[in-house]
């Protein structure tokens, strides 16, 4: 066994949407990213507080950390402390609820050679919880029909249906660098059922490679993405654009081409990294030529530019002010706020136009016509 399964839950839904993109995948070098070296450091962290909020002996691991920081202590702080909160919940429940912390889960009885990690498991009297903390900050991960926690669900009943009378799954996401607890629950049966009806078939269809191809969202996550041709069809539809007779777009045709605009520039851009990526790799393309960017000019040696200007008798330094997050990191968080907490001050952020379904408050805008006759009314 691998920790990199062909029908990994953390791919699930992708695989479960399109299933050859397993298969397809599998060609394309798997590569660590620093975002994942950085989560695995921070879930060593949160397993190390945990353990100690719940009484055990552990290890503290920061020592080897390369990522370390003020924002994931803050982070995995959170985290206990959401988790200790369920924990109390549940004791009210029940006398003594079962917490494990960062279990192996096997659920291969649905999908060949599925297994995964969960961040904490809480069994109280019929209720299982599945925690799982998220620390990416680009993607805001809802819980609700995940089939990542779902298969992680079905993995801790494996071990604990029977010994506990579960009846009801909760599954929470807890991402704290985008202010995200996110809660789906559903009753075991309907696990289950979803196991039966969903997951199963489309493994094993996935497990052969077969299936129809389907783009989405999820074609980001997918090692193929940046050549394969079903999502080059799919957009390159989405290009060709049928407008109405007329010479100005009219504002639906606006709403309609913002919709697809995002996934556009997403393969757009996934395109042209790989075909950078094949040209530095010596490959010739017909039409297309590697030429150096523009540079700008610099100092060969810093040290010895500012001995030669100060040798001249000029000052080479400039001044400046630290910015809000080397001050914290210069005067640790608690005198920061006690010495510049009245100083501080947040701007409004940039306006942005998102989809409807957006979690943030929309922002009236007032026109001048608006204003002009609230002024009249006065
Ligand atoms: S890029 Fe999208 S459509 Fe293509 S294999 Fe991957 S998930 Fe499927």
């Amino acid at each position: 066994m691998t920790n990199h399964a062909l029908l990994s839950a953390s791919s699930s839904n992708r695989w479960i949407h399109c299933t050859p993109s397993a298969r397809l995948g599998e060609q394309f070098e798997n590569t660590t990213s620093e975002y994942a070296k950085q989560g695995t450091e921070v879930h060593a962290l949160c397993e190390y507080k945990l353990q100690r909020a719940l009484g055990n002996e552990a290890e503290n691991p920061i020592s080897t950390f390369e990522f370390y920081d003020e924002e994931m202590e803050e982070c995995t702080t959170a985290y206990v402390t959401f988790v200790m909160e369920e924990l109390a919940k549940a004791k009210e429940v029940t006398k003594d609820p079962i917490v494990i912390v960062e279990q192996k889960l096997d659920f291969s009885n649905y999908v060949p050679e599925g297994f995964g990690t969960g961040d904490c498991l809480i069994i109280d009297d019929e209720t299982l919880t599945v925690i799982d903390l998220k620390y990416g900050l680009g993607v805001l991960v809802e819980a609700h029909e995940n089939p990542q926690m779902m298969c992680y669900a079905l993995g801790a009943l494996n071990l604990f249906d029977g010994i506990y009378d579960i009846q009801k799954v909760k599954m929470t996401i807890f991402q704290p660098r985008r202010e995200n607890i996110s809660t789906y629950e559903l009753t075991k049966e309907a696990l289950y059922q979803w196991a039966e009806e969903v997951l199963r078939p489309k493994a094993d269809l996935a497990y052969q490679g077969d299936g129809a191809f389907q783009c989405g969202k999820w074609c980001n996550f997918c090692p193929a993405k940046q050549v394969c041709k079903a999502r080059a069809e799919q957009n390159m539809a989405l290009a060709k654009y049928e407008f109405q007779q007329a010479n100005l777009l009219t504002y639906d045709e606006i709403e309609n081409i913002l919709s697809k605009v995002d996934d556009l520039v997403n393969w757009a851009t996934d395109i042209k990294e790989y075909a950078l990526k094949q040209a530095l790799a010596g490959k010739t393309w017909n039409d297309w030529k590697l030429v150096e960017g523009r540079a700008v000019r610099k100092y060969a040696n810093e040290e010895e530019v500012a001995k030669a200007v100060e040798n001249a008798g000029f000052n080479p330094y400039e001044q400046k002010l630290l910015g809000v997050t080397a001050m914290t990191k210069l005067l640790t968080k608690k005198n920061f706020e006690e010495l510049l907490g009245d100083f501080i001050i947040k701007p409004k952020g940039k306006l942005t136009l998102v989809p409807k379904t957006d979690k943030r408050t929309a922002v009236k805008i007032t026109t001048a016509r608006e204003e002009f006759k609230h002024t009249e009314d006065k």
